[in-house]
């Protein structure tokens, strides 16, 4: 389901989304938290694209384990150790294996796992868990009959947490005034499902 080509191609497509969308991602942020999202992922996704451009790799799982690398290295703040595990955890799931269906579901269920422990989060707390859990509740059905349904379960998810209250990271300092702005994790999450359904396509 997933080649070394597509996975360097998902990388590539997120980087444009996650680029295009810089000062969205930052008001967001502005909004809630620091202001820093949007250059934090911009700046983060073309450092992946630049590495992951320069080798030729084996599996799907060596091109993960680089991006996870980078990310960990470049992005910074909250969301970076956060997407730094959730890739690294996808590439040790499929460590040695082919990346096929079964492979990648047990693969984000990994991540969604990695990313709850690390920031201490559980679904509803308006972080990007939030639609990391959502795709791995999509991904039970199986198989998969439309994966280009995954963008608007992403996006359904990420609006669900404008109206919440954030509990977890630099947002839960604003409490009830947190309530009223999408979450820009959700939102830079929404953007790297959005580019897997089309490069999947
Ligand atoms: P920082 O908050 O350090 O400036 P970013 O702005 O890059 O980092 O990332 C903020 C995003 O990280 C939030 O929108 C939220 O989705 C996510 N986040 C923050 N803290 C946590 C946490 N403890 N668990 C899960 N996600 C979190
Ligand atoms: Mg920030
Ligand atoms: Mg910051």
């Amino acid at each position: 389901i997933l080649t070394v080509e597509q996975a360097v191609e998902w990388m590539k497509v997120t980087q444009q989304k996650v680029s295009a969308n810089k000062d969205l991602l930052t008001e967001l942020d502005q909004a809630i938290g620091d202001g820093d999202h949007g250059i934090n992922l911009d700046r983060g996704f073309r450092e992946v694209v630049a590495k992951i451009d320069d080798v030729t790799y084996d599996s799907v799982a060596d091109v993960l384990k680089s991006v996870a690398m980078t990310l960990m290295a470049k992005v910074g703040g909250a969301s970076g150790p956060l997407y730094g595990t959730a890739f690294l955890k996808m590439a040790t799931t499929m460590q040695g294996k082919e990346v096929d269906e079964v492979v990648f579901k047990e693969a984000v269920n990994k991540a969604v796992e990695g990313i709850k422990q690390r920031g201490k989060a559980a679904f509803g707390e308006k972080t990007l868990v939030d639609v990391w859990e959502q795709v791995a509740n999509f991904l039970k059905e199986e198989p998969v009959e439309d994966w280009g349904a995954l963008p608007e379960v992403c996006q359904a998810t990420m609006e669900d947490t404008r109206e919440m209250m954030a509990t977890k990271g630099r947002a839960s300092y604003l409490k009830e005034r947190s309530k009223g702005h999408v979450d820009p994790g959700s939102m830079s999450s929404y953007y790297i499902f959005e580019a897997l359904a089309e490069v999947r396509k």
